[in-house]
């Protein structure tokens, strides 16, 4: 049985009056651990595991941590998750609670992965949040299922941190022969590393990130997001922190899903009508979702 679970595709009248067509919803918030990532995580850890990996050790505080620590618990394997002092309390008290050993150690998530690094042995595999194709391959997933469903989008809307999803999704529609279908890439102005690298026409590194969206701070997208952005048209877009957050809320009361601002940056898009998309037929939006938001941080951050 897989890790992840085929999620519902939901059309969505909302956003569809809003943007003048037909909006459809892959709800990946409702996967386990709240996000998207046990797709492709929970298929890497399963081939590591068959491999003979006997320990699992991630360095992630956020949702890709909590996927590592959530098929750790279902396959009975031991998961170590190194989170920086910065890491949020209701980030460790969720991956304590899916079972895995959480070492705070230091200041920022370059020193919390050094360390994760150094405990890997020979027995142990390390995954990945991003840059990974077995991840990608797994994330893919999503998309068969949107075709076995009977959707064939014309447009596909998601957020990018380190490029992995939209690695994912690209790998996805390749398999299903939609080579063409441009994927709008949202990112929030304080975390737009792979619009810094599409400008630049080549993989740089932004000096620092910033912002609500934490799921989507990572400097430099992998080389794989970037090769994707120069096969297929990928149209960059961004957000303010503001316009995620107040897309997660209206969201809410739309759909009864909390999610968080990371997934708001692409619904903003939406909601915000920052793209014009009516004289399309079917578009798709990955609601990637994510547990590390509470209600009272978003309407703390709303002011
Ligand atoms: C990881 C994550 C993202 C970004 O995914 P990447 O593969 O890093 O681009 C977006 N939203 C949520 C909720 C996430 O957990």
């Amino acid at each position: 049985m897989s890790l992840s679970i085929k999620t519902p595709l939901l059309e969505s009248l909302p956003l569809s009056n809003r943007v003048g067509t037909k909006v459809w919803m892959k709800m990946e918030a409702m996967q386990p651990g709240g996000s998207f990532k046990i797709r492709g995580v929970g298929f890497a850890f399963e081939q590591h595991h068959e491999r003979g990996a006997e320990r699992f050790i991630s360095s992630s505080g956020g949702n890709a941590g909590l996927a590592v620590a959530y098929a750790g618990r279902r396959l009975g394997v031991p998961v170590i998750v190194v989170v920086p002092q910065t890491s949020s309390e209701r980030a460790r008290s969720l991956l304590k609670m899916e079972g895995a050993e959480v070492i705070v150690h230091g200041e920022s998530w370059f020193e919390a992965n050094e360390l994760a690094r150094s405990l890997q042995t020979a027995a142990d595999a390390f995954i990945h949040p991003f840059d990974d194709p077995l991840l990608w391959t797994g994330h893919a997933s999503m998309i068969d299922e949107v075709v076995a469903d009977g959707l064939r989008p014309d447009a596909v809307v998601l957020s990018v941190g380190g490029g992995g999803l939209l690695a994912g999704v690209d790998e996805g529609l390749r398999r299903n022969g939609l080579v063409n279908v441009p994927i709008y890439a949202v990112e929030t102005h304080g975390t737009a590393s792979l619009q810094a690298s599409i400008s630049a026409g080549q993989l740089v590194e932004i000096p620092a990130v910033s912002g609500v969206a934490t799921s989507l701070a990572a400097r430099q997208v992998c080389r794989r997001a970037f090769d994707v952005s120069e096969e297929r048209p990928v149209i960059p877009v961004q957000v303010s922190d503001r316009e995620a957050v107040e897309a997660c809320l209206t969201y809410l009361n739309d759909h009864r899903t909390l999610v968080e601002p990371a997934c708001g940056a692409a619904l903003a898009v939406l909601y915000g009508g920052k793209v014009s998309l009516a004289e399309l037929n079917n578009v798709l939006v990955i609601v990637c979702g994510g547990s590390t938001a509470a209600i009272e941080s978003l309407l703390t951050l709303r002011g």
